[in-house]
């Protein structure tokens, strides 16, 4: 007797939790078109900076405006990560060595969400501000130990029979073939006019396009990412729906460069993505998730509670320092003079009434730079102090730094945790702090 009551409750038991599950299984929210939106070096004080560049203007960053969030982990197995560990991470779920894309360090390949969303019959696009097989975009088609073994991973492009890439041209190891032709066997469609991309377009393509940081693009007519993505959601779009990755890659460039102007404008132009990506989710709100994140901060950047002269700082700088420095590599050929050197720095940084202090020092980096090539002459303790920067850049940008509030303290990634939002079906599950191989696995959950 007792036996069969406790077998007829066990059943009942069983019985609510298979409904619980079917419940729960079927009403389980799942998103057809995903944008997964990596800026890479965008912490979260990039982040801030920005915001409050833009508030001075009545505007604001979109991602910004997203309702979920939270902090995420980004170091890899050897510490502060690089963009291949941690574009890894991202796209694949775990931890690896940095220099590795798709791999653990024990030579096992791992599966890409892109692989996986592939896999389940949705079309995928890869987007990208630099070289189409630079780390972050590589993570999620390629697999192999080392990065800059271009060749190699430019490989993996037309065996994933990804649909869509676009980004700049493909690096090679020294004169080897780019894998262009195998892309063309393979199908695709190779595009070199971003005019040329057609909507109706339905099979898979492969734009190559170069874009110049958003700070020097000097009549804002050139292609930029909200482009692309606007007319990769045109061709991805299907019934079974799309996985799209999009990088800000020179976010990255700004922070080595300790660039806060160009930095803040390159996050400007990626975040204009992320708003073609929103207007869509608004148009699709049952079915879309958008994720943006980063995979690291670069250059250690801190922001005092002084920062309300940074939009005039980075209003006032005129382009972006590898233009200034190449500029002045030339003024150093030439030999100009201190003069010229000046009314040109001055420029740049729309510098006014040097006081003496700031002169001698401007004067004294001027002699070192134009010496250098003879012989550095520099003491230990400058050398330390301008490190590999050019002297008069990092000299004139240490006023503006300061006049602006904030003060870049690396010129590498750093271990900072970075944010990561979203919006969108599914989104609440980024609504807390974790690491950043959680990200893909959420997205797994989230898939149709
Ligand atoms: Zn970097």
């Amino acid at each position: 007797m007792e036996i069969s009551l406790l077998k007829k409750s066990l059943l009942k038991g069983l019985l609510v939790c298979f409904l619980a599950f079917m419940v729960s299984a079927l009403s389980a929210e799942s998103a057809k078109y995903i944008f997964l939106m990596i800026g890479d070096g965008m912490g979260v004080n990039q982040r801030k900076a920005t915001e409050k560049y833009l508030n001075a203007s009545g505007k604001g960053l979109v991602m910004e405006k997203f309702p979920y969030s939270g902090l995420t982990v980004t170091d890899s197995l050897s510490g502060v990560t690089d963009s291949a560990a941690g574009g890894t991470a991202i796209a694949c779920g775990f931890k690896t060595k940095n220099g590795m894309l798709g791999i653990l360090p024990d030579g096992k390949h791992l599966q890409s969400i892109a692989e996986y969303a592939k896999d389940k019959g949705m079309k995928i696009g890869i987007i990208t501000s630099d070289h189409i097989n630079g780390a972050t975009p590589a993570a999620f088609y390629a697999h192999a130990d080392a990065r800059k073994r271009y060749s190699e991973t430019a490989s993996f492009m037309p065996q994933s029979e990804f649909d869509f890439f676009a980004g700049n041209k493909i690096l090679t190891d020294k004169q080897e073939n780019d894998s262009t032709r195998a892309l063309a066997e393979k199908g695709y469609k190779i595009i070199r006019d971003f005019k040329d991309l057609n909507v109706s377009e339905k099979g898979k393509s492969f734009l190559i396009t170069s874009m110049p940081l958003a700070i020097d693009e000097k009549n804002n007519d050139g292609v930029r990412l909200k482009d692309i993505l606007g007319k990769a959601i045109e061709i991805l779009d299907n019934e079974k729906g799309f996985f799209i990755m999009l990088e800000g890659a020179k976010i990255d460039w700004s922070g080595h460069n300790n660039d806060l102007a160009s930095g803040a404008k390159e996050l400007v132009d990626f975040d204009n993505a992320v708003k073609t990506a929103y207007e869509f989710y608004q148009k699709n709100p049952s079915d879309t998730l958008i994720v943006v994140t980063a995979d690291h901060e670069t250059g250690g950047l801190q922001l005092s509670d002084n920062i309300s002269k940074l939009p005039d700082s980075v209003n006032s700088q005129k382009c972006s320092k590898l233009t200034m420095h190449a500029v002045l590599e030339k003024y150093k050929k030439e030999k100009k003079s201190f003069e010229d050197v000046l009314k040109k720095l001055e420029e740049f940084f729309d510098l006014k009434d040097l006081n003496d202090s700031e002169m001698t020092s401007v004067r004294q980096a001027y002699n070192i730079y134009m010496d250098n090539k003879v012989e550095d002459k520099r003491p230990e303790e400058v050398k330390k102090m301008y490190g590999n920067k050019n002297p008069l850049i990092y000299v004139c940008s240490k006023m503006a730094d300061e006049k602006g509030g904030y003060k870049w303290t690396l010129p590498n990634h750093s271990m900072a945790k970075v944010k990561t939002s979203a919006v969108g079906v599914g989104a609440e599950l980024f609504n807390q702090e974790m690491d950043n191989t959680q990200i893909p696995a959420n997205i797994k959950k989230i898939m149709k």
